[in-house]
């Protein structure tokens, strides 16, 4: 088995010592549904043809249909797209949404298309995924460097080829074209209810706490700014280039209005306003992993603290908002060191509870006010952290741990409904 997929596969191990499932379900949980591998042709500005490769994969359906992400990345593999369809499920099972996990991919540098080459190859992935994807199938929505504008266009590609308009296939997508309020700060907006809810019971309030965010972008920018809002002093943040760091604290809006407009956090490396506003050092990603700080926000991509630098790491709370930044190795070190991670099955959960709002939205085809949404998702979400809480303080265990032996009860329950082998034999 692939590296990423077996990793995630032990926290599933972890979790089965402590929780009665089916055998049935235990076998159908080791292994991805479908897993479907595109080709995808697109002609590029200079008239040259050049083929990407994309991916969707459907892990597990039993809940519902499935939903997970789209992502542009040079560094999308199968197994990648599998791991992440595999934390889509028991992310879905854990906030009880009525999904199963999916996720897609292309392996692209989207910063090298122009604009032109983007929609070109966001329309010809849906073209070659079209029968895989529907609103009672698969429904998909965006992930790392994919956003509303392409959403737009797979939604607009998917009603071009169905001769439909089929809104509910796709989430994420903008206001005008059936998309959700707050579904664009979703992600960032839960993880912030979990983490609001959660520190002040370890003692921790806004003064005195200090945060660094690994990753400025969706997630990333919108969870710090967030923090900074409510008092937390965020002293450091980062994108893929680098980042910056200072012990009073850092300005958020103002970074990000600067990001917004040079494109990344190097322009703030003391040139100009931003560097007025308060006094910084510039520092690697690395280092930010490291820093003296109360709480670590990763938001940025997989595998960030490993076993290697996972001993150096010195922040006393870890809240994932990426999916996967703590491999499993590094999980252990960290729990020996005292330091408390929430899982990202929860933490960054805010943006599939929203999709789901959004889906919902669209078969309705009815339309919820901001303050709607954000009740709803606040309720969702604070439901499920205070079961976690409770596993927690019943069997002791990490909080990884206590979330995945919730979801797997979800999940182990909707396969034996179907009919296992355990099912049969009790009645
Ligand atoms: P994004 O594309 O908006 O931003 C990614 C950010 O990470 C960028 O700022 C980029 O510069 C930075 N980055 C990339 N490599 C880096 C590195 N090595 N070190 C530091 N920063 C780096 O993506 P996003 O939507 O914010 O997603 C970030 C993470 O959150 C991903 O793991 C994604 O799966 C997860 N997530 C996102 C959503 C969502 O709704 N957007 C929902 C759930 C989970």
């Amino acid at each position: 088995m692939s590296s990423l997929l077996a990793d995630a596969h032990r926290r599933l191990q972890e979790a089965l010592k402590y929780v009665s499932i089916s055998e049935d379900a235990i076998e159908r949980l080791k292994y991805p549904k479908i897993s479907l591998t595109v080709s995808i042709p697109v002609r590029m500005d200079d008239g040259s043809l050049k083929v990407f490769q994309g991916y969707r994969v459907r892990y597990d359906d039993t809940r519902g249909p499935g939903k997970g992400g789209i992502r542009f990345h040079p560094n999308v593999t199968l197994d990648e797209v599998q791991s992440l369809a595999f934390w889509m499920t028991f992310k879905c099972a854990l906030l009880n949404l009525p999904f199963g996990g999916a996720k897609g991919g292309i392996t692209v540098n989207p910063k090298e298309l122009s604009k032109a080459e983007l929609e070109r190859l966001s329309r010809g992935y849906i073209e070659a995924i079209a029968d895989f994807i529907g609103p009672d199938k698969d429904i998909p929505a965006p992930d790392v460097y994919t956003n509303e504008i392409i959403m737009g266009w797979m939604m607009d590609q998917y009603n071009t080829i169905r001769r439909c308009i089929c809104p509910a296939v796709i989430t994420g997508k903008p206001l005008s074209m059936g998309g959700s309020k707050g579904r664009d700060t979703a992600t960032a907006m839960g993880a912030f209810y979990v983490i609001s809810h959660i520190l002040p019971r370890f003692g921790k309030t806004p003064p005195q706490t200090t945060v660094a965010v690994q990753g400025f972008g969706n997630a990333g920018s919108e969870i710090a700014e967030l923090l900074g809002k409510a008092g937390y002093k965020v002293v450091a943040v980062s994108d893929s280039r680098g980042g910056i760091y200072s012990p009073h604290g850092l300005d958020i809006p103002s970074i990000r209005e600067y990001k917004r407009k040079h494109m990344s956090l190097k322009g703030v490396y003391c040139q100009e306003s931003v560097c007025s506003i308060v006094e910084h050092e510039v520092i690697t990603n690395e280092e930010l992993l490291t820093l003296d700080v109360d709480v670590l926000i990763p938001a940025a991509l997989e595998k960030q603290i490993t076993e290697k630098n996972a001993p150096q790491v010195k922040a006393r709370f870890i809240f994932e908002v990426a999916n996967g930044p703590i491999t499993a190795d590094a999980d252990t070190i960290l729990e020996e060191k005292g330091v408390v991670v929430f899982p990202d099955i929860l933490v960054n959960a805010g943006g599939v509870t929203v999709s789901y709002l959004e889906w919902v939205q669209n078969r309705l085809g009815y339309y919820w006010s901001l303050s709607e949404v954000q009740s709803r998702l606040k309720e969702r979400i604070l439901e499920e952290t205070n079961r976690i809480w409770q596993i927690h303080q019943e069997l002791g265990l990490s909080f990884r741990t206590c979330a995945y032996i919730h979801a797997l009860s979800r999940l182990n329950e909707a396969m034996s409904a179907r009919g296992t082998r355990e099912y049969y034999i009790s009645q």
